[in-house]
C-alpha cells in the first residue's frame, strides 16, 4: 500500500536560502512535508523556522533555490498554490465587537460559494460552537486560535501552517490544540507546526524537521528520530542493585546506566536479545516488570543536532 511518505510532498524547498542584507537566515533547505502528516518544525530562537514558512507561503521572495506548494512553483504560482492552504503566521486578528460566526462570514463572503456553508461545521470541529454567537472580544487565546484555524478550513486546506500556535496557550489549550490537529490529520490534511515546545511536538507531530542556524539539520519520522543505533533495552525491576550485580557477571552486557526515573538503561553486545536478559535476571531472583527497546528522547535528540541551545529556549 502506497504510503503518506511515498506520495508527492504537499511542500517541498530545494536549496531555499533567503539572505536579509549580508545575514542569510536560512541555507540550502531542502525540506519535504509528506501529505496527511502533523509536520513539527523545530528550532532555538532566531533559527529560520518563519522566515522558512514565510518564503514557504510566498510572503518572502527566496534569494536562491525553490518553492513548491501542492505542486505549484512559488512565489509565482501563487494563487493557485494557496488555494487549498491554511496559515497563521501571526497572532490571529479579528473584529472583536463581531461574533466569531460573523467573522467566519466576512471571510468566507471572499471565497468561493460554497464557504458560507462550511462556517457550521468548521465551528464544530475547532469546538467552538457553542460560543459561536459571541463576540470575539470575549473569547480566550486558546479559543481565538481556534477560531484562525477555523477561518483556515473554510477553504477545506490540505495544508495548514501554524507558526508557534501553542504560544500563550494553557496546558488545556495545548491539549485541545493536540486533538484538533490530530482530528485534520485523520482528515487527510498535512498540519506544519513550528514550535519551541518540544515535547508538545513529541506528542503532536509524526515527522520533524529540526532547524539550527538556518540549516535543516535533520528531517525524518519521529519513530526515526528516537531510534537509537546501539542495542539497548530499559528495564524495569524489582531491586536494581541486585539486577546490576547479576548483569556485571555477563560478558554481552557492555554498558549499564539508567534514566531518571530509576529505570536501567542496558546497553546489550550487537548479537545479544533482550530475552536472554529477562532470563538472567529472573534465574537470578530479580523480578522484571518493563524490558523494552530504549529510545531516546526528542529533547535529547534535539540537544544532540542543534549547537546553541540555552535551556530556557527549549521548555519556554
Ligand atoms: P523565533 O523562534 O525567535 O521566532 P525563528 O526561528 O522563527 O525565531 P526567524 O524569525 O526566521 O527565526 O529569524 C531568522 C534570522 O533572520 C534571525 O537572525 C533574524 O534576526 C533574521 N531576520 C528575520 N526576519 C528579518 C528581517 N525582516 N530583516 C532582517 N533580518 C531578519
Amino acid at each position: 500500500m502506497e504510503t503518506a511518505m511515498q506520495r508527492p510532498p504537499v511542500a517541498r524547498t530545494l536549496g531555499l536560502t533567503k539572505s536579509f542584507a549580508a545575514r542569510e537566515a536560512i541555507t540550502g533547505v531542502d525540506l519535504s512535508i509528506p501529505p496527511g502528516v502533523a509536520f513539527g518544525l523545530l528550532g532555538p530562537n532566531g533559527a529560520g523556522k518563519t522566515t522558512l514558512i514565510r518564503c514557504l507561503l510566498g510572503l518572502l521572495r527566496p534569494t536562491s533555490g525553490s518553492v513548491e506548494l501542492m505542486g505549484h512553483c512559488m512565489p509565482q504560482e501563487n494563487a493557485a498554490a494557496l488555494a487549498r492552504v491554511g496559515a497563521v503566521v501571526e497572532e490571529p486578528r479579528f473584529y472583536d465587537h463581531l461574533s466569531g460566526r460573523d467573522n467566519l462570514r466576512v471571510v468566507a463572503a471572499l471565497l468561493d460559494e460554497s464557504a458560507p456553508q462550511r462556517i457550521p461545521s468548521v465551528l464544530e470541529r475547532v469546538g467552538l460552537t457553542d460560543r459561536a454567537l459571541d463576540r470575539v472580544g470575549s473569547y480566550s487565546l486558546g479559543m481565538k486560535q481556534r477560531l484562525g484555524i477555523a477561518r483556515c478550513l473554510l477553504n477545506d486546506p490540505l495544508l495548514l501552517v501554524l507558526d508557534e500556535p501553542m504560544n500563550g496557550l494553557d496546558p488545556a489549550g495545548i491539549q485541545e490544540f493536540r486533538i484538533l490537529v490530530r482530528r485534520l490529520v485523520g482528515e487527510g490534511r498535512s498540519v506544519l507546526i513550528s514550535s519551541h515546545l518540544l515535547d508538545e511536538i513529541e506528542k503532536t507531530c509524526d515527522v520533524v524537521g529540526i532547524i539550527d542556524r538556518g540549516r535543516l539539520v535533520r528531517q525524518s519520522t519521529l519513530r526515526e528520530l528516537r531510534h537509537t543505533s546501539q542495542n539497548q533495552v530499559r528495564v524495569g525491576c524489582d531491586d536494581a542493585a541486585a539486577a546490576r550485580k547479576v548483569m556485571q557477571q555477563l560478558s554481552w552486557v557492555s554498558a549499564i546506566g539508567a534514566d531518571d526515573s530509576g529505570q536501567l538503561i542496558v546497553t546489550l553486545a550487537a548479537d545479544a536479545t533482550a530475552a536472554s536478559l529477562n532470563r538472567a535476571l529472573v534465574s537470578a531472583g530479580v523480578g522484571v516488570s518493563l524490558l523494552q527497546a530504549a529510545e531516546v528522547t526528542l529533547e535529547e535528540r534535539f540537544l544532540d543536532l542543534t549547537t546553541r541551545l540555552q535551556s530556557s529556549e527549549v521548555r519556554a
